[in-house]
């Protein structure tokens, strides 16, 4: 209704037909754009609220029942301050990765690095953390990426961080030139993941097993927030995976121009 009133009082000027047709088009573009990006808002809170409302009620309950029966109760007490203390760090986890995602498309701190350093920086990372092989894979010494450092390494923290959570053998982290950009890709051989959840797990708040995922600490915001910080950067990510098999996450990233090997 708004919409068609706008117009309405456009058409009153002294444009020509086709003039005020264009306009009509370019407005109404606008507007779909605006809406669906209002949705796309208003389903994030949505979603947000809901995932917070799960820790909060579980951190209400175990305050009540320490309440009523954890004077003399210690293993009551002790349970309970536990899952309380989970709760916290679950919610602290989520509101992080929140404000990860909506920072995400901010380029003003964008600069040129090294990303074969970061590759090994991040490689070397998570072999001090993890009692696991992580392989770290290139042939270029250097590859210029103008970009966020933070940001991108948050990427593959996010994507080293699931190959490991998801399996229990090696990590391969490979990094290579193709045509005009740099390939990042990151393999495991761990569990898999179905076709049909392919297509869903770069949603926001999509685990694939949302016991299993809950378990490991996962949010479902990894992947989103991946996605997010490669597009704004102008590159792409794509997942290939065979249930049961391994998974190949990869990350595209346009290289450069000025860079040198
Ligand atoms: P989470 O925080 O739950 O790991 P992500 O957005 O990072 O959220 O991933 C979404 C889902 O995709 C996960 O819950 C998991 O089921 C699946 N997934 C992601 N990476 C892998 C992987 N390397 N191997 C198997 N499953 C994966």
């Amino acid at each position: 209704n708004t919409i068609y009133g706008s117009w309405k009082k456009i058409s009153a000027d002294d444009q020509s037909k086709d003039e005020l047709y264009e306009m009509k088009v370019t407005f109404n573009r606008m507007i779909d754009h605006l809406r669906e990006n209002f949705e796309k808002q208003e389903m994030f809170v949505s979603d947000a609220s809901h995932e917070l409302k799960t820790p909060i009620s579980i951190v209400k309950s175990y305050s009540q029942l320490m309440k009523r029966r954890g004077a003399d109760n210690p293993e009551l007490l002790e349970e309970s301050t536990e899952a309380i203390e989970s709760q916290a760090d679950r919610m602290q986890k989520l509101v992080e990765q929140m404000l990860l995602l909506a920072k995400s498309k901010d380029q003003d701190v964008y600069k040129l690095f090294n990303l074969i350093e970061l590759g090994r920086s991040t490689a070397e990372t998570f072999n001090g953390a993890y009692e696991r092989d992580i392989i770290f894979n290139t042939s270029a010494q250097a590859l210029q990426v103008n970009g966020s450092r933070d940001q991108l390494e948050q990427v593959l923290y996010i994507l080293m961080d699931n190959a490991i959570k998801y399996s229990e053998e090696a990590v391969t982290l490979s990094i290579r030139e193709k045509g005009r950009h740099a390939e990042i890709t990151v393999k495991d051989n761990g569990l898999g993941i179905s076709e049909a959840d392919q297509e869903k797990i770069f949603d926001r708040f999509y685990r694939v097993d949302k016991s299993r995922s809950r378990e490991t600490g996962g949010t479902g915001l990894g992947l989103s927030i991946a996605k997010a910080i490669a597009e704004a950067h102008g590159g792409k990510i794509n997942i290939s995976s065979t249930l049961g098999k391994g998974t190949v996450v990869t990350l595209s990233l346009p290289i450069h121009p000025t860079h040198e090997n």
